[in-house]
């Protein structure tokens, strides 16, 4: 199912453009001019659900070239961030990803505790307040926003900004499907913000257990997935020079279990966060930021000063990427001080 929305002065615009351009080939030129960005920029945040960094040193650069690429080659990134502390599962942590809240409503978070598509409550009612998104603050930026996800329990997003969330494109379990529809939109209209969840780890973990050689083929399926979004963006013009990618997971997975949701286990709460693309370092991500603490093996908690890189930060670092403001009433990356140049 896939439901369409631009703002009016999108529309406008695009159309004027179209009225303007002359008669011929699309060119960048005549792309740019219908293109609401936000400093010029652009930022595709990829959530890889359920990817537990292992499967990665498993891979290989061989098995899994482009995370490697985006990840340590290329990129500026950590095998070593930190999901949320209450939960390990996927809708908390998204919602933590686009809100740069923590989870438990009554210390702040935003409320989202359930996991499935059956409540139809916005993030608004989970919360008992106004909440604002990554999405909220792109918009109100001038910017436009897409969303592109692999489970239906992600309609929460534009169920609960409806204004701010231009496009959502979801297809369940079609992975390959919301990439095709986030290339074909990064060619002609691409947002400011997309963000773009990929569900076929965690789905096959639950079938076949994480680590198992189904799940590491599911992994190196969307190392290829991810790896056209690359090369998406290197070989536009238009995109190459003022776009990044920042990349995270909601959660790991316990290997030899079909299990992700226990909190205080290091193969749930150790993911992957990294940024690739124009003007990024290629560093270590904690080198590159000494105001944030490597965990090793541990589990800080919220009383940890500094805290580590956590998945939380994908909203406020995106934002710091696009020129705009933190989310207001965030916490994670409220100072827009993590570093990724
Ligand atoms: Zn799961």
């Amino acid at each position: 199912m896939t439901s369409l929305r631009r703002p009016a002065a999108v529309l406008a615009a695009t159309l004027a453009a179209a009225l303007l351009a002359a008669p011929g080939p699309a060119t960048a030129d005549r792309a740019d001019a219908g293109r609401a960005t936000v400093n010029g920029k652009h930022v595709i945040a990829i959530s890889v659900d359920g990817l537990n960094p292992r499967a990665l040193n498993r891979l290989g650069r061989a098995g899994a070239p482009n995370l490697h690429r985006l990840i340590k080659d290329e990129g500026a990134g950590t095998l070593n961030a930190r999901t949320q502390l209450e939960m390990t599962v996927t809708l908390p942590n998204h919602t933590s990803m686009v809100t740069g809240r923590r989870i438990k409503a009554s210390k702040g978070g935003h409320g989202v505790t359930w996991n499935d598509d059956k409540v139809t409550k916005t993030v608004q009612q989970a919360a008992g307040h106004d909440v604002a998104s990554v999405f909220t603050q792109v918009h109100e930026a001038g910017g436009t926003t897409a969303v592109y996800a692999t489970k239906s329990k992600f309609w929460l997003f534009e169920r609960s900004w409806p204004k701010a969330v231009d496009k959502n494109v979801i297809q369940v379990e079609k992975n390959g499907a919301v990439v095709k529809a986030l290339r074909s939109d990064l060619a002609t209209d691409p947002a400011s913000f997309s963000f773009v969840h990929l569900g076929k780890p965690d789905q096959v973990g639950h079938h076949s257990g994480w680590m198992s050689a189904k799940y590491l083929k599911a992994v190196a399926k969307m190392d290829a997935l991810v790896g056209s979004i690359m090369d998406q963006v290197s070989s536009t013009p238009a995109l190459r020079d003022n776009t990044v990618i920042v990349l995270t997971s909601d959660h790991g997975g316990i290997p030899g279990t079909k299990n992700h949701a226990i909190k205080t286990n290091r193969e749930d709460y150790r993911v992957a966060f990294a940024f690739w693309g124009a003007g990024v370092a290629q560093k270590d991500l904690y080198a590159l930021n000494p105001d944030r603490a490597k965990p090793g093996r541990s589990r800080p908690g919220f009383g940890a000063s500094p805290q580590p890189i956590r998945n939380g930060e994908v909203a406020n670092a995106s934002l710091d990427i696009l020129g705009v403001g933190p989310v207001p009433d965030s916490l994670w990356n409220v100072e827009q001080d993590l570093d990724w140049k």
